[in-house]
């Protein structure tokens, strides 16, 4: 029989879309295996200042369709200290909470794993990330949503794009990961997409430009993940500039727009999947493990390994991009 009676949920980090649709989850399936549940707000700050409320099946009425997150999100630096830790820990013992489930990207399990370590504490984790950047699932929460934004976005681009003769630079998130970016690019038949991955090994600049375009096009997209390293697509475009003044060069940052909107159907059933999942792991004796989903079944991933382990961009898609792209 399981200690675990009472179960926190915060979301943390990056929002994504689905991540309502966690709680919703998580939430009923507590409730439905007899546990109390408290919504923690604004991620680890909450844990802070004790912005706490216990939920019932009907403070997650309605809100599976919505993007962003009821809980609300924050970036608290004072959880990357001890001392912070220790408040977060006070916090804890004093709601009577056993345990903790944790939605968030590749920092926010960091921050997990760090605190279940320490105080030897129960924590599942959920991944809420629209980059698909955590190893040991498939996908992530927020990611078919984003994806699906920028196709709808692209395919936009392209019906003024086609009007005149341009090259056009579209930059997407995926600062680490260029999931977004290749799968986008494919989605929406962009020319091209340049990716972190494989920034060392190839200037995807060069090589767009001498075999990536088919002269009689008369325009051209491609997909740019966000980057310090190149500059993203103002860096693409800068380059384009100097070196082959002939292009027309545009540049269109999708920005925040990728994070927001309804989530989609498989957004929504991931989420559900997962929320539903880390309350059997929880009862199960299960710590610090992420939810992960598997030639679609759920799986269970240390924090360790989802978190430090490099997700592999599938090299396939380079080429089915580059051959498509002719
Ligand atoms: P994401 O979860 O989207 O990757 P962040 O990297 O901003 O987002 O992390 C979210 C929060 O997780 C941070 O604001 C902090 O509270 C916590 N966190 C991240 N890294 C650590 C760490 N090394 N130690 C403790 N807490 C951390």
């Amino acid at each position: 029989m399981s200690e675990i009676k009472t179960v926190g949920i915060l979301t943390s980090g990056g929002d994504a879309p689905g991540m309502n649709a966690a709680i919703r989850a998580v939430t009923r399936a507590a409730i439905y295996k007899q546990l109390t549940v408290k919504g923690i707000y604004r991620g680890y700050k909450g844990l802070l200042t004790g912005e706490i409320q216990e939920f019932k099946t009907n403070n997650v009425s309605n809100i599976i369709q919505h993007g962003g997150t009821i809980l609300k999100t924050a970036r608290c630096l004072e959880f990357r200290e001890a001392s912070g830790r220790q408040k977060a820990h006070e916090t804890i013992q004093k709601e009577g909470i056993d345990a903790l489930v944790v939605i968030g990207g590749d920092g926010s399990l960091t921050g997990a794993r760090i605190f279940a370590q320490e105080y030897n504490f129960p924590i599942v984790g959920l991944p809420g990330t629209i980059d698909n950047d955590l190893f040991g699932t498939d996908t992530t929460i927020g990611y078919d949503t984003a994806l699906n934004t920028i196709m709808e976005a692209v395919d936009k681009i392209r019906d003024t794009a086609s009007s005149h003769e341009r090259l056009f630079f579209i930059e997407v998130m995926g600062r680490n990961a260029g999931f977004l970016a290749l799968n986008g690019a494919i989605a929406s038949g962009a020319e091209a997409a340049i990716i972190p991955e494989i920034w060392q090994e190839v200037d995807q600049l060069e090589e767009l430009i001498h075999h990536g375009f088919r002269k009689s096009k008369n325009s051209s997209i491609v997909l740019v993940a966000e980057s310090d390293v190149t500059g993203g697509a103002m860096g693409m475009a800068e380059r384009v500039k100097k070196d082959y003044p002939e292009y027309d060069v545009r540049v269109t940052i999708l920005g925040h727009l990728q994070r927001g909107g309804s989530p989609t159907a498989s957004d929504r059933i991931l989420a559900s999947r997962m929320g539903a999942a880390a309350i059997e792991a929880l009862l199960d004796d299960q710590r610090n493990v992420m939810m992960g989903i598997q030639n679609n079944d759920i799986v269970y991933v240390p924090f360790s390994k989802a978190i430090k382990e490099e997700k592999p961009i599938n090299r396939d898609l380079l080429n089915t991009l580059r051959t498509l792209s002719i």
